[in-house]
């Protein structure tokens, strides 16, 4: 409830984060570094230019050519250690991190092999307050059998810290119906289940996912702005919004849903959303890549004009909506479930 709390103290808060790409925090100086590890060299300015984008075409392109130097599992490793270096600086103790296990599976690497680096550069992060869980991620345009592949792989990891299976890439590919066999397949396995919808797509897209897939919470689903019944329905269901506004804006796809190639971050969808019902977790998506933090995220929710107690709701839906145990939660949340 309202406490007065100011903006500024969002940042002193412990905090949790369900949408991040470990391949989208891949800062300047270590894409650099793991460019040179496999004997190519790059000044930080070249990928400063790589990281600018006006559409979601141009960011899938740099997405591909950051990831093409992750190559062995140490460079996972390299990675995931960096990440959680700057998910503790920010005071996250908890983060639910989607791994694009799909293209792993394209470039013909073992995620396990990946896997088992990520989980063994991360592991001491939680002596000093950081919880990590994953998510294993297909990519959309890749088709229905390589997401059942995506499946297997963490069947086959078979670890307690994965915690969910979803789909990202390009939602107006294939259809969702295709997807039905993979998620029920995730389901029988106890995996939570998500997907990217309703960022670039419309909100028929964000319907689909929910009533022909059964997911639990949709990457993005800003546009079920232009469908007042799909608003309805994930308040009344408490489906969640797992919403970023800096990459809204920076792939275009804000300025798509809002119709507006001069749209602003202030006039983001976020506020109507939350205010209409509809769970919302604030997220950053790919930080690195879009010059952004969860810190910097609350700023810009503070500047749509979200009270103070607005922005405490969106600290403490990120606990509340997370795939952990109800007693972790308890443990790690800084309100009560
Ligand atoms: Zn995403």
């Amino acid at each position: 409830m309202a406490t007065g709390i100011s903006p500024n103290d969002i940042a002193s808060l412990p905090k949790a984060e369900l949408h991040l790409h470990l391949e989208g925090s891949i800062r300047p100086a270590i894409a650099c570094a793991l460019a040179s590890r496999h004997g190519i060299t790059y000044a930080e300015e070249e990928v400063q230019r790589r990281y600018k984008y006006t559409s979601f075409s141009e960011f899938i392109e740099a997405f591909k050519w950051v990831t093409s130097f992750l190559r062995e599992p140490s460079d996972f490793a390299v990675v995931a250690a960096d990440l959680a270096e700057q998910l503790l600086q920010q005071n996250v103790v908890y983060a639910e991190v989607t791994l694009s296990i799909g293209v792993m599976l394209l470039r013909k690497q073992h995620p396990q092999a990946n896997f088992e680096a990520i989980l063994e550069a991360t592991e001491s992060f939680e002596s000093r307050g950081l919880r990590l869980n994953w998510i294993f991620d297909a990519v959309r345009q890749f088709g229905p059998e390589p997401a059942v592949e995506v499946v297997e792989s963490a069947r086959r990891c078979s670890s307690p810290r994965i915690v969910a299976f979803g789909i990202g890439g390009d939602e107006l590919s294939i259809r969702t119906s295709e997807f039905r066999g993979a998620y029920l397949r995730a389901a029988g396995y106890g995996l939570h289940r998500l997907i990217h919808a309703g960022e670039i797509g419309g909100p028929e897209k964000i319907r689909e996912a929910v009533d022909l897939l059964g997911v639990e919470r949709i990457g993005h689903g800003i546009a079920a702005i232009h469908d007042p019944a799909l608003m309805d329905l994930l308040a009344a269901r408490q489906i969640p919004l797992e919403v970023c506004p800096v990459s809204n804006l920076r792939t275009g796809a804000l300025a798509e849903q809002l119709r507006n190639p001069r749209a602003t971050i202030e006039q983001h969808p976020l506020s109507q959303l939350l205010r209409h019902g509809i769970p919302i977790v604030l997220s950053t998506d790919d930080p690195a890549m879009f010059h952004t933090s969860l810190s910097n995220e609350y700023k810009y929710a503070a500047a749509m004009g979200l009270s103070a107690e607005e922005q405490q709701r969106l600290v403490a839906n990120s606990f509340r909506f997370s795939f952990l145990p109800g007693v972790e939660r308890a443990r790690l949340s800084p309100e009560p479930a």
